[in-house]
């Protein structure tokens, strides 16, 4: 809710807040925080705080420089985890200023609103909803998680123990005292593995949300003596962890839905065809930020329900982008659900590359290729011809990356090019392991 400067200082001192949590994010989408008393919080609204900018490039970090985090009053929340009198805490997310006050290029929130601002000029609200998927261990003494150690053994919409929904209790309660909505929440197929769908909202809240949801859920996790991993793919006789999004484009002025078109078989627009086309076109390139770890290619194309190809479809859940619901009877409903995207993602950039990636089909007018109802999933020798595959690791989805200009515009060449660094260095450091596999494979064979 938007709140002005008064609002927000007459809530801190009513719900008396003694701490203010000053939230950002990394290229990479590691979570930052910086502390103050509430009492310095009046100046820091008003002129920021400074602290070293450099943080915010993952881990291509190269010098010191001063920037200033500048809260976003609209975030305003108080951590319900620290809600107690002598530790209650508020938190805003912030976007990064330079010093002389300009939006600094670097920060991936900056990105998003960019990418929102493009939107908007064409007419357009972008929104989306996220299917956020998890597992959850138990931990050792020392709070370790143990991988052998799966907090349930439930299958897919099973109803699970009593230990299992009471941290899923918890973990609505905690969200709702954050202001995010959720629709549902169930068990996925994975022994452990849960689900929870974050409700529909404008992009940007949507990337916010996302982002506190992660802590939200680990610390409530952690409260139940459990560990929760947003890593796509923990265990290799399981499958893996995604983060389906869904999208849809809305008149500015209006609020209606610009995808809903009932004539059409699938009840899609020339608008969301064109949409979907785009992100078809890019959908390699973004998979570089969608699918952002060396794991998550454990993920993509070889673990259950995740997509291998680059389709579209109806019911197909090996397609990579699914039309849920179809003809008259979706309406406002009509959406997109991109099904690369894993938990570990920025949601900031993912969501700036998702949306250039479908703006630029509608400026080009992409022709939409035809639906692939057939069953995908088979892989690799039953592979089918004709139809592109998505990168099997991230050294080839940044390859990809590097040739896309509308991928690499959305980040911005700031970002785009430190981020590729960050993730080059991943993957040479993964590349230098010699795996259990490989010596069992090898040794006594060569
Ligand atoms: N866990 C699957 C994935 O990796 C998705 C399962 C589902 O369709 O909900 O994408
Ligand atoms: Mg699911
Ligand atoms: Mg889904």
């Amino acid at each position: 809710a938007k709140m002005t400067r008064d609002e927000v200082l007459s809530q801190v001192d009513d719900l008396g807040v003694r701490f203010v949590l000053l939230w950002f994010t990394d290229i990479v989408g590691n979570i930052k925080s910086v502390m103050i008393p509430s009492s310095r919080l009046p100046a820091v609204i008003d002129n920021g705080i400074a602290f070293d900018g450099s943080a915010i490039e993952g881990f291509a970090r190269v010098a010191e420089s001063d920037m200033l985090l500048v809260p976003d009053l609209s975030t305003f929340a108080i951590l319900p985890w620290n809600n107690d009198d002598h530790n209650r805490t508020a938190r805003f997310i912030c976007t990064i200023h330079t010093p002389d006050g300009e939006p600094f290029k670097g920060d991936p929130r900056y990105a998003l609103q960019r990418a929102i601002s493009a939107a908007e000029e064409m007419g357009f609200r972008y929104m989306t909803g996220m299917e956020l998927e998890f597992f959850m261990f138990y931990t050792d003494d020392y709070g370790k998680p143990v991988l052998d150690a799966p907090q349930d053994n439930a299958a897919y919409f099973d109803l699970s123990n009593e230990p299992a929904q009471a941290v899923r209790r918890d973990m609505l309660s905690t969200l709702e005292g954050l202001h995010i909505g959720v629709d549902t929440a169930h068990s996925e197929t994975g022994r452990g593995q849960h689900e929870i769908d974050i409700a529909y909202s404008e992009a940007l809240v949507s990337a916010d949300h996302l982002v506190t949801t992660r802590v939200a859920l680990k610390t409530v996790a952690q409260q139940h003596r459990l560990h929760c991993t947003f890593m796509p793919r923990p265990m290799a006789d399981m499958p893996g962890s995604g983060l389906h999004t869904h999208q849809s484009l809305h008149d500015l002025e209006t609020g209606a839905n610009v995808f809903f078109d009932p004539t059409h078989p699938y009840g899609l627009s020339e608008t969301a065809r064109y949409f979907l086309a785009g992100q078809l076109a890019h959908a390699r390139a973004m998979c570089a930020i969608l699918a952002p770890l060396v794991n998550s290619y454990k993920r993509l194309g070889t673990s259950f329900e995740a997509p291998v190809y680059v389709t579209w479809a109806h019911i197909n859940r090996g397609a990579l982008i699914r039309v849920p619901g179809v003809g008259e009877e979706h309406g406002e409903h009509t959406r997109l659900e991109m099904r690369c995207p894993d938990p570990s993602t920025n949601p900031y950039l993912a969501k700036a590359a998702m949306l250039m990636a479908g703006l630029e089909g509608i400026r080009q007018k992409l022709p939409l290729p035809e639906a692939r109802e057939e069953s995908l999933f088979a892989r690799p020798s039953g592979r089918m011809r004709h139809v592109d595959i998505l990168p099997s690791s991230l050294a080839e989805a940044l390859e990809v990356m590097s040739t896309d200009d509308v991928v690499l515009n959305a980040l911005g060449p700031y970002i785009s090019d430190r981020y590729a660094d960050a993730k080059h260095q991943e993957f040479d450091s993964y590349n230098e392991q010699i795996t259990p596999w490989e010596i069992e494979r090898y040794l006594n064979r060569f």
